[in-house]
């Protein structure tokens, strides 16, 4: 079966605008998330708190564990592409030592 080159391309390009749409979304949720939690927090600081089952003293812990999740995520996320980026300098360096360790790399002329 053969597919037109155009209906592929089309196929890509609804992918991208699929995948950034999906992209800008989570965005927003992060964002909102951010910004929108801790005046949440805020808002309800002094409530009237009834005790044991206050559904306010419920949902602000879940707001604050759900804080407390995202700066892990956060931090992990930034770690794992600390230590990309460091193998990705190291492989980097050592790709350009291989190169020149080698004759053709030294430019030795090999006569014999
Ligand atoms: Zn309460």
């Amino acid at each position: 079966m053969i597919v037109s080159r155009s209906i592929l391309d089309s196929h890509k390009h609804h992918m991208q605008t699929l995948e950034r749409a999906i992209a800008f979304v989570l965005l927003l949720c992060f964002v909102a998330i951010t910004f929108l939690a801790p005046l949440l927090l805020l808002a309800h600081a002094d409530h009237d708190c009834v005790g044991t089952d206050c559904h306010v003293c419920v949902e602000t812990n879940s707001v604050k564990s759900l804080m407390k999740q995202i700066g892990r995520a956060v931090v992990h996320v930034l770690c794992a592409g600390a230590i990309l980026l460091t193998f990705a300098i190291l492989a980097r360096l050592s790709v350009a030592k291989l190169y020149i360790a080698t004759p053709y790399g030294c430019k030795v002329r090999l006569n014999n």
